[in-house]
């Protein structure tokens, strides 16, 4: 070989050589870049950690709270409102009713007919809330509910019949009566200036006399009260309801005697409902990450239903959103696709349920929705187990404050096997306890219900886990308004508590 061959055989090894360091230094910084997105993986799973102490940790907090919010307006976050229920339906309510079921994503009117102990019919129209209606004046908003009311009410009933109405309004209300209550502030997105500090029955009765309906609010419920209304016309073991939907709450019987801020409050049961307001509960026990605070940063009401955007419908999907967005902004995880990842609550909870959900080999239902909703394009296969995992973890902390939430209440009746009621009772065998349970993210994703149940189990035991049924009571809200109706309309039926 010449001088010349030998040169271009230098510069050939030359090249080669620098060729292969630059693949090295590549294929280094991409395993360093895959590195911190398992990275931002592990820390986000750690700071979402629920063990059974910690849950046990915020049991004890929610009790307390629940506690404080009885004993003084204002004494705590939790509200604990009183709701003027002191009689639930017992099976003798007869005749035709109307509910309306508004606060959240759709607004629902519903005719209930019942008679002889059982819902004899049931029928519903169902129409999502127009976004202009949750942000404009409450005249609007009413006129639009009035409008769809009167429509169905003369598809059912004819134009001239006169009917009780149960108001499900899934907002924290002051109330005065069983018919009446002022709206003390807008949760879930909602925010009419107008509107805070209204009656809303009168409201709604100024609009529904407006369309000339025959229809006037006999009972102003929140969702958690009509479920309960239901699950115990059902089952009088049922003490409790939450609704685990767009927002998240709960309401249960308490003895008037324990609600201390209002000393000399008499029912002719001895208990009411109290409607916790739980979405608005605080614990420096709760798992609180970077990420919450970017999500609680981004809302209307900041500082504000903190257990709420750990756990309901409006907000899963976003807390995943903005942990794949880091993800995507310090790896290359995702491509070119950071941008697309940066749009707030562009990944819904329904789309992170299905995430979590896909059982195929190759995801290909993750891969579908990160094209399609996400648009990111060519993802690998380790990077949907991440996306997988991301939403996972969303899941499980959700479910799992719950399940913590839910023996809070059973500790405060005494009814979570514990030994000592809050009341200092020592128990005896726990009773069989019914806990009424609604809300489409509970309803529509089984990962959430298997791990809520899982985490009832660790922290109550087997045995009394066993002896604690959540039972499903569809459209709850809205039937239970109706059958609420029933109970406190002018031809009063007897009610039990
Ligand atoms: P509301 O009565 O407040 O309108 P729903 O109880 O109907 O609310 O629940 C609706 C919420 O439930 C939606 O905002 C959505 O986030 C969540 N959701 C509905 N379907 C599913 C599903 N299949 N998986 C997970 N979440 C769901
Ligand atoms: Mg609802």
């Amino acid at each position: 070989m010449g001088r010349v061959g030998l040169g271009v055989a230098a510069a050939c090894a030359a090249a080669t050589c620098a060729i292969a360091a630059v693949l090295v230094a590549r294929r280094a910084s991409a395993r360093a870049r895959w590195r911190r997105a398992v990275a931002l993986l592990r820390e986000f799973g750690e700071g979402c950690a629920t063990p059974p102490a910690r849950l046990r940790q915020v049991v004890d907090a929610m009790v307390v709270e629940m506690h404080a919010g009885l004993a003084s307006d204002g004494g705590s976050k939790l509200k604990m409102l009183l709701t003027f229920v002191d009689a639930l339906p017992t099976g003798n309510e007869e005749g035709i009713y109307y509910a309306i079921d508004l606060g959240g994503t759709n607004f629902r009117a519903l005719r209930v007919e019942v008679g002889a102990g059982s819902v004899v019919t049931s029928r519903k129209v169902e129409l999502p809330i127009p976004e202009e209606f949750t942000k404009g004046t409450i005249e609007e908003l009413f006129s639009f509910v009035a409008l769809a009311l009167k429509d169905f009410v003369e598809r059912e009933d004819g134009k001239d019949e006169q009917k009780a109405l149960g108001f499900t309004f899934s907002f924290p209300v002051r109330q005065t009566s069983v018919s009446s209550g002022s709206l003390i502030r807008w949760t879930k997105g909602f925010s009419i200036e107008n509107a805070v500090g209204k009656d809303v029955a009168q409201c709604l009765n100024e609009a529904l006399a407006g369309s000339g309906l025959n229809v006037r609010v006999t009972a102003l419920v929140n969702d958690t009260v009509g479920t309960l209304a239901l699950g115990h016309y059902h089952d009088e073991d049922t003490v409790a309801a939450v609704i685990i939907g767009a927002g998240t709450n709960a309401c249960y019987i308490e003895r008037t005697d324990a609600i201390i801020k209002c000393q000399g409050l008499l029912t002719n049961s001895g208990g009411m409902v109290v409607n916790m307001e739980w979405g608005n509960f605080w614990s420096s026990h709760l798992p609180r990450t970077p990420y919450d605070i970017s999500l609680d940063d981004e809302t209307q009401n900041r500082n504000d239903q903190g257990f709420e955007k750990m756990i309901s419908g409006i907000y899963l999907g976003e807390i995943a959103r903005l942990v794949l967005h880091r993800m995507a902004l310090e790896s290359d995880v995702f491509g070119d696709a950071a941008d697309n990842l940066s749009i707030p609550f562009t990944l819904s909870t329904p789309l992170l349920a299905a995430i979590r959900e896909d059982d195929s080999p190759d995801l290909s239902e993750v891969r579908k929705i990160l094209q399609e909703h996400l648009k990111i394009p060519d993802t690998r296969l380790k990077t949907r187990r991440l996306v997988v995992k991301v939403c996972d973890i969303v899941t499980r902390r959700a479910a799992r404050l719950a399940a913590a939430g839910i023996v809070g209440i059973l500790k405060k009746l005494g009814r979570d096997g514990s030994g000592v009621a809050s009341s200092g009772r020592m128990r005896g065998q726990p009773r069989r306890t019914v806990v009424a349970i609604e809300g489409g993210l509970y309803q529509g994703y089984p990962v959430f219900r298997e791990y809520l149940d899982e985490a009832l189990v660790e922290i109550m035991g087997e045995e009394v886990a066993r002896t604690v049924a959540l039972r499903v009571t569809e459209d709850g809200s809205g039937v239970g308004a109706a059958l609420l109706a029933a109970v406190h309309s002018s031809n009063r039926q007897q009610g039990s508590i």
